[in-house]
């Protein structure tokens, strides 16, 4: 398992609909959309 970043849950990475962002060629999961964007935001 994974954990989100943004809110610390697990994600599974194997499944098909895991969400992900790739941000200095690190692979980061999150449960959610919305976390993927918060972090995403916090990138820039
Ligand atoms: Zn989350």
């Amino acid at each position: 398992m994974a954990s989100d970043p943004v809110c610390g849950m697990e994600v599974d990475e194997s499944s098909s609909d895991a969400i992900i962002a790739v941000v200095n060629r690190k692979k980061n999961y999150f449960c959610s959309n919305e976390c993927r964007d918060k972090f995403l935001k916090n990138k820039m």
